[in-house]
């Protein structure tokens, strides 16, 4: 059957939105045809103009807003560029919360046909901003000074930013500091279509609960000119700084760091706890961004999981170890598998930093590895899996089914491979017993979930 298209490229129509899309845009429907319009809100009806039209769905711009939506909030020219990497910043928080935690219920109800699952009130911040412990910033030039931001949506143009408001204000403070230093100095900002320059980007990472910060250096050049002062200027800046890194990234390329990091002042590493787990960070670790929200995520995890200390307890995608070694102190063994190497090395330090001896890791693809134990005759009591986006592969899907752990904990950064991984292990045996949405991501779109299933009786 074909349709035609009730709309065409530049008109002007007036429209309701009904729905937001995954990224936050406002969805309007002219008989069905959806139209996507960034920056529509939910029950606001608003003028629109018609940018690009599909078969399936049309592109538009918010042109007027006609009646407005009571989750609206106003943001002034002049602040905008401090919302930069916030897609929603024009919901009020309530909205937002409400906004997320809707989308889980349809995701689950849509995707995973999982009518009756008991979905939470989502955990969101009391104060949902200033929560990022790391920024990473492009550098450029404007005008023969330096610039420091972010890109602008779809290009490489740098907005100079001197505050980001998801950004905890130290790592804010340590960027604009290492800016107006390198300025000062005379250090060139590297170009990206010439390939020539030094400083690329900033990088700065602050342990919330030590007050340790790291600062990163990614340069083009293997030198830094005028590098001494660099230094001796940050520290007398910033008196959190407790590690001064350079990183050289020689190649044309949109990945940040190269390959060779080398410490030009303080200690390779800085630490952090979640809860009263301690973490050792290096440049290059993985860790989580709003550790306040990972706390209340693994504690629910850990509760999920009702560990009782006899319980052996997988942890698949388990990066540095931070629900492993969270679980390890309330299981008997924790056994963690991860695909990134150094992972499993910061995993396996952090281990011995808090003496937890009973957690094990292991290198590989958790869909090989867990398989390949489960023929070796291990098995788990418990299996928590947190994986990237993609969700679970359908081979580690397959091996929980037939390995039957009474309990399975599913963390999930996007719910919508959670409800449909969520049903292949229904179909397999397990019933989802309630899912914890939480907000580590305010004013993102980004979502994250906990779950518990149990394996039914009988199987
Ligand atoms: N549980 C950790 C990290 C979760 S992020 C934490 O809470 O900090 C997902 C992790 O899965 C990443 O570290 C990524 O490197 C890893 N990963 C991706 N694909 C994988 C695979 N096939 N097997 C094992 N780990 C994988």
């Amino acid at each position: 059957m074909t349709r035609t298209v009730p709309v065409q490229k530049n008109d002007y129509i007036e429209a309701v939105f009904e729905d937001l899309t995954h990224d936050g845009a406002g969805v309007a429907k002219v008989d069905g045809y959806p139209v996507f319009v960034p920056g529509g809100l939910p029950g606001e009806r608003a003028k629109i103009k018609i940018i690009k039209v599909n078969k399936g769905y049309a592109a538009g711009k918010l042109i007027e807003i006609l009646e407005r939506s009571h989750f609206r909030i106003e943001i002034s020219r002049e602040n905008a560029h401090k919302y930069g990497g916030c897609q929603i910043q024009h919901i009020s928080y309530e909205g937002q919360l409400k906004y997320k935690e809707n989308m889980v219920k349809q995701v689950l109800t849509r995707i995973g046909k999982l009518d009756d699952v008991k979905v939470h009130p989502i955990l969101g911040m009391e104060d949902p901003w200033h929560y990022r412990n790391k920024a990473q910033v492009p550098v450029g030039e404007k005008d023969g000074k330096l610039i420091a931001g972010f890109f602008k949506p779809r290009s490489h143009e740098i907005v100079d930013t001197d505050e980001s408001l998801i950004q905890i204000r130290e790592v804010n403070e340590a960027i604009q500091a290492v800016k107006n230093i390198a300025d000062k100095l005379g250090i060139p900002a590297y170009h990206e279509e010439s390939h020539k320059g030094v400083l690329r980007h900033i990088m700065a990472r602050y342990g919330k609960q030590t007050g340790e910060l790291m600062v990163v250096l990614i340069t083009k050049t293997p030198d830094i000119p005028h590098k001494n002062q660099l230094v001796e200027q940050i520290i007398e800046r910033l008196p959190h700084v407790k590690s001064i890194v350079h990183n050289v990234n020689s190649k044309r390329t949109n990945v940040i760091m190269g390959d060779k990091t080398t410490v030009l002042w303080g200690n390779e590493v800085i630490y952090d706890y979640i809860g009263n787990v301690r973490f050792a960070i290096s440049a290059r670790s993985f860790y989580q961004v709003n550790p306040d929200q990972t706390k209340v995520l693994y504690e629910k995890a850990l509760e999920y999981a009702e560990l009782s200390g006899e319980e052996n307890v997988i942890d698949a995608y388990c990066g540095i170890g931070t629900i492993s070694l969270f679980l390890a102190q309330k299981a008997k063994q924790v056994f963690g598998v991860e695909i990134v190497p150094q992972a499993i090395e910061d995993a396996r330090r952090n281990a011995e930093l808090n003496g937890i001896e009973n957690a094990e890791f292991a290198v590989g693809e958790a869909e090989v590895v867990i398989p390949n134990w489960y023929k070796e005759g291990n098995t788990a009591d418990v299996l928590v899996v947190d994986p990237p986006r993609k969700g679970c592969d359908e081979a580690l899907l397959q091996t929980i089914i037939e390995m039957k752990p009474k309990k399975v904990v599913y963390v999930s950064c996007n719910p919508a491979t959670l409800a449909r991984d969520l049903r292949i292990l229904e179909d397999g045996g397990y019933k989802t017993i309630e899912v914890q949405p939480v907000d580590m991501f305010p004013q993102t779109t980004h979502v994250e979930c906990v779950s518990q299933l149990i394996l039914k009786e009988g199987n």
